[in-house]
């Protein structure tokens, strides 16, 4: 069967591709797109982000969420809703397995402490960094450095993109200065982005005991679902119950937004991913169901992300992440070989902001339990 009978004229396809950046012979049986998810699923870095936060720090439990679980559930519901509206398949699942390669170790507070750390030499940005973990940083293929991926697959994983940054990548930041949009799949896969940690970040933090049942019931999206799986099922355990009432929480956002995008999508009709470059944002949920979620947002915002616990140990994480630059920084012998190499090289070429760009490399590939042994290691050092 023809692989591309199954998409609409507005999806992704890999015959259209607008290519890689070194060129290479087509792929045997597979799309292109296929074989950007496996060049990324045979990476390093995707398999690093088992032991990266999401939330809550790898050695916290074993059950929550890691940047690969997210990842994959990233991957999982845009794929559904893809094959719903008739998209590339291979290409949102490529976007949405590589959305967090760039990802530092401690979540968001490593990224912030990192782009503290480089402030005079160019910031830090983990989108950014996704790509240039795809682009430069991962060493498999002899012929090229990175993963040389696909134009719509790079244009996915680059979510959002500084003006000065966006100037230096030519044609893929272009849509940045021109405030054009990126193909459906990429639109897709940055939505179920969102859905994805809205909805597991409750399950981890009830499973923590940091939000309550009671408190959540607050939120609507939650308490409708709630009282739904209450009424059906009066003795439910609260496991299970909670399970119950994530699982039709995702389904129903999910729905919703396969609905409304449909309803878009048809209303613009786009011919072409060309033509979606140009239209507005054709991927999104209705008012109602986008405000819930919002809702939501905020709620974990205030109660999960800002709770005594969470800001605790991500101060601590700060902490340890500069104490790592400034080390690695003012005496780059204390990095492996390699890495020490590297910022020689890079010192060379762009003086101390080539040095401090190859720290933080170094520093963002880091696991939570790598970066935090190497810290240790540091801190004894220096004693
Ligand atoms: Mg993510």
């Amino acid at each position: 069967m023809n692989p591309n009978a199954l998409l609409a004229p507005y999806a992704a396809k890999s015959e259209t591709s607008q290519g890689r950046q070194y060129s290479e012979p087509p792929p045997g049986n597979r799309s292109e797109y296929q074989r950007d998810r496996d060049r990324i699923i045979h990476s390093t870095a995707f398999r690093r982000l088992v032991y990266k936060t999401q939330v809550f720090i790898n050695h916290e439990g074993d059950l929550y969420r890691t940047r690969m679980t997210h990842s994959l559930e990233v991957a999982q519901i845009a794929r559904s809703v893809a094959r719903s509206l008739s998209l590339n398949e291979h290409l949102v699942e490529a976007i949405s397995l590589a959305h967090d390669l760039g990802h530092t170790p401690f979540g968001h507070s490593g990224q912030d402490a990192l782009d503290e750390c480089m402030k005079d030499y160019g910031g830090f940005e983990h989108n950014f960094q996704s790509l240039r973990v795809v682009d430069e940083l991962e060493e498999k293929y002899a012929e090229f450095p990175g993963l040389n991926l696909t134009f719509e697959t790079r244009e996915g994983i680059l979510k959002h993109c500084s003006k000065k940054n966006a100037r230096a990548l030519g044609e893929l930041g272009q849509r940045f200065l021109e405030r054009r949009q990126p193909g459906l799949e990429a639109q897709l896969a940055n939505i179920s982005d969102e859905i994805a940690y809205n909805n597991h970040d409750v399950d981890d933090g009830l499973r923590a005991g940091l939000i309550s049942v009671d408190e959540l019931r607050e939120v609507e999206l939650f308490n409708a679902q709630y009282e739904t799986v209450n009424r059906r099922y009066p003795d439910l355990a609260e496991r299970r119950l909670i399970h119950e009432v994530v699982r039709r929480m995702i389904n129903v956002v999910v729905t919703d937004l396969t609905r409304h995008s449909q309803d878009k999508i048809d209303e613009a009709s786009p011919d072409s991913i060309n033509a979606v470059r140009d239209a507005p944002v054709l991927i999104g949920m209705s008012e109602k169901i986008h405000e819930q979620h919002i809702a939501l947002k905020r709620f974990l915002r205030e109660r999960l992300y800002a709770h005594e616990h969470v800001r605790n140990v991500m101060e601590q994480a700060h902490q340890r992440i500069v104490a790592l630059f400034d080390a690695y920084f003012h005496d780059p012998a204390r990095m492996p070989d390699q890495h020490r190499e590297i910022a020689g090289q890079m010192e060379a070429r762009h003086a101390e902001a080539g040095r401090a760009r190859a720290v933080a490399d170094y520093i963002a590939g880091m696991t939570d339990r790598y970066a935090i042994a190497a810290c240790e290691g540091i801190i004894a050092w220096g004693q």
